[in-house]
């Protein structure tokens, strides 16, 4: 079906472009500079082309307009791999804070002490959290901290007062893991390696008979893709560190243990945050993220500069110096500021005992899911009549409802006029959903997700074309995704 013309909005460029009036919804300043000092060929004889706009109806055009965006303050969205559903309104009070916004970068140490403090503290805590030693607030997400973390690593091998083995450029990825992985690891020039799993789980033996004098380091989810935590996590340490590898975490998933199980504990070395997934930042869209990297000590002489301090007579700085072996900036300044802002006021508001609730409301949200939809929705890594449960995520590749003639897409688009974001699809097994509710979900949403499942489940069973020709009442029907991407219709006017 294809996109009605008369059904979405005009631009605002055609809100009454013929009637010549100048109504324009925005009073500019006076000029504030001497045009008789400007350059003749500088200056702009014709108007501006504004949209002949009310004030009003500029309001009017961009509520609209939010309206028919999908938001996580309006939806559930229940998309795996992702967590974070959640952007507390105080988190951006905070952020609003002139005393915190508007400082800028390059201001000295000392009238920046509130800002520092902050940063050092979210440095402080995310290291408690990881149970690691230090903490580097730069990367810009967790890809990026995965790429920061690699470089530390070959920085460590490298040096000969360090690890001193130059020739450990490879890097082991079990074959579930996130496409970042593999990149971040080209991207430093270390060769990636994939070690097979088994039921989920990394298979021992072929990791064992894969690790050698080149092995830098193995990255591993935990829980891992499929939802689920992999409890030899201990014997894979030490398979590497027995054979002199480093153990890094990948911690997109650490929503699944924060506040249970500190991964030093579990022998990782060096592990990335994805603040915008376990601690409340704005996600997604391509917005500003952060992906803090935490290490034990023998890795922190090679961690990004600046680091934040805290001097001896309590007053906080940017230390390089400490630093001499340090990979240098990989962002500029000392991180996204705003972002790291928010992921303390998620902490500090959360404090210890709410840390820990994180891991156990997101652990107990999924398995609630799952074990209701269970039945109709079949899993291979769940069932609750063998006791074999999920951490904070759980897959489902539901065989029975695509053999009525549907495929995966059918089902997701339904969801779509339940006012539900479809999960994450194909990944990380083809002919899957994702789905993670998060710790933030309330039972109440839990179970209207379960009641339209069963909906739309009873519904492919009665009739595949509903589903098939879905969805009904989005502001958009299904698309020709493919026609869409390649020739976009981007103006009415053309
Ligand atoms: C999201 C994700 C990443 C990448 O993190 P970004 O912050 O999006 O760069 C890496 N690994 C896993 C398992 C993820 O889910």
């Amino acid at each position: 079906m294809t996109l009605d013309p008369k059904q979405s909005p005009p631009l605002i460029f055609e809100h009454d472009p013929q009637t010549n009036s100048t109504c324009i919804g925005v009073d500019l300043p006076a000029l504030d500079v001497p045009t008789a000092d400007l350059p003749a060929a500088l200056m702009n004889e014709q108007p501006l082309n504004l949209p002949q706009v009310g004030q009003m109806n500029v309001v009017r055009h961009y509520t609209a307009l939010a309206g028919r965006n999908f938001s996580v303050d309006a939806n559930f969205y229940p998309l795996g791999s992702c967590t974070m559903k959640f952007n507390p309104p105080i988190n951006e009070a905070a952020a609003a804070m002139s005393g915190l916004n508007d400082v800028h970068p390059l201001q000295d140490d000392v009238d920046a002490q509130g800002t520092l403090k902050m940063l050092y503290e979210v440095r402080t805590w995310l290291a408690e959290i990881a149970g690691l030693d230090e903490v580097c607030l730069q990367p810009a997400a967790g890809a990026h901290g995965e790429f920061a973390a690699i470089k530390v690593i070959r920085a460590y091998f490298n040096d000969p007062q360090g690890g001193n083995a130059p020739q450990r450029r490879t890097v082991l990825a079990p074959d579930t893991a996130h496409g970042t992985n593999p990149a971040s690891c080209a991207m430093c020039g270390a060769g990636v390696v994939s070690v097979p799993s088994r039921d989920g789980h990394v298979d021992l033996k072929a990791l064992q008979s894969m690790v050698n004098d080149e092995t830098a380091a193995m990255m591993i989810t935990n829980p891992n893709t499929s939802g689920l935590f992999d409890g030899q996590i201990g014997e894979i340490a030490d398979i590497l560190h027995e054979a002199g590898a480093l153990l890094y975490l990948d911690g997109a998933n650490m929503n699944a243990i924060t506040g249970v199980a500190r991964p030093s504990d579990f022998g990782v070395d060096v592990m990335h945050y994805n603040t915008h997934k376990t601690f409340s930042t704005p996600h997604g869209c391509g917005g500003p993220g952060s992906g803090p990297i935490a290490v034990r000590d023998f890795l922190a002489p090679y961690l990004p500069v600046p680091q934040v301090i805290q001097k001896d007579d309590g007053s906080y700085a940017l230390d390089s110096e400490s630093y001499p072996k340090s990979i240098g900036k990989v962002r500029s300044f000392f991180g996204q500021t705003g972002i790291l802002l928010r992921c303390w006021a998620y902490i500090a508001a959360a404090g210890p005992q709410g840390i820990r609730n994180i891991g156990q409301t997101a652990v107990l949200n999924a398995n609630y899911l799952a074990a209701c939809l269970e039945k109709r929705f079949a899993m291979p890594y769940f069932s609750t009549a063998n006791k074999q449960y999920c951490a904070h995520e759980f897959i489902t590749v539901p065989k029975d409802l695509l053999a009525q003639g549907i495929t995966l897409i059918d089902i997701a688009k339904r969801m779509i006029d339940f006012g539900i974001h479809p999960p994450t699809m194909h990944w990380p097994v083809h002919d899957c959903l994702m789905i993670e509710p998060t710790e933030t979900e309330s039972k109440e949403t839990l179970d209207r997700f379960v009641h339209v499942m069963h909906l739309i489940a009873d519904e492919i069973e009665q009739d595949a074309q509903i589903a098939n020709q879905a969805p009904h009442h989005a502001s958009i029907n299904r698309l020709d995704e493919v026609a869409a991407a390649r020739t976009p219709t981007l103006t009415h006017l053309a």
